[in-house]
């Protein structure tokens, strides 16, 4: 747990989220400012800043439940496809430092790009409840 990060503080619930998937070791919730419908992070409870401070078990859990919230993902909101991003350090676009998983999907075959939109908190709650295991 890291006091100012703001992913341990949704881990923590201390901050809401649009969870779709939770374990002993990850999260997954909807990104607020999408990059396309149902875009997603994947984040271990565990804080470690980014890929190469992340231990391999904790990373190969991490994975592995990526591929399982993607396929949940894909299922639900029938995407053409999907991009899997994940960044490390601020040269990189990394602007959260905890290390996390994003879940892009893609529909059609427009341009493959990656731009924050604003996401509709409505549409996001709505959203999350559809894909959310279980639900
Ligand atoms: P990165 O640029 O790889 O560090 O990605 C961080 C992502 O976290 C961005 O896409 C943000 O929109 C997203 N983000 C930041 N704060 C929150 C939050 N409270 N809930 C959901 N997503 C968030
Ligand atoms: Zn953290």
């Amino acid at each position: 747990m890291n006091e100012n990060c703001v992913f341990c503080s949704i881990v923590k619930g201390d901050i809401p989220s649009f969870k779709i998937y939770e374990d002993e070791l990850v999260l997954a919730f909807l990104d607020i400012n999408p990059f396309s419908r149902a875009h997603a992070l994947v984040v271990p409870k565990k804080h470690s800043a980014g890929l190469l401070d992340t231990d391999d078990d904790t990373l190969a859990a991490v994975v592995a439940r990526v591929k399982k919230v993607a396929a949940r993902i894909r299922e639900t909101v029938k995407c053409d496809g999907f991009n899997i991003l994940q960044n490390n350090g601020a040269a990189a676009g990394q602007t959260v430092g905890h290390l996390h998983f994003h879940i892009v999907p893609r529909y059609g075959s427009g341009p493959v790009e990656f731009v924050s939109g604003s996401g509709d908190m409505q549409e996001l709650a709505k959203l999350a409840e559809e894909i959310r295991f279980g639900g």
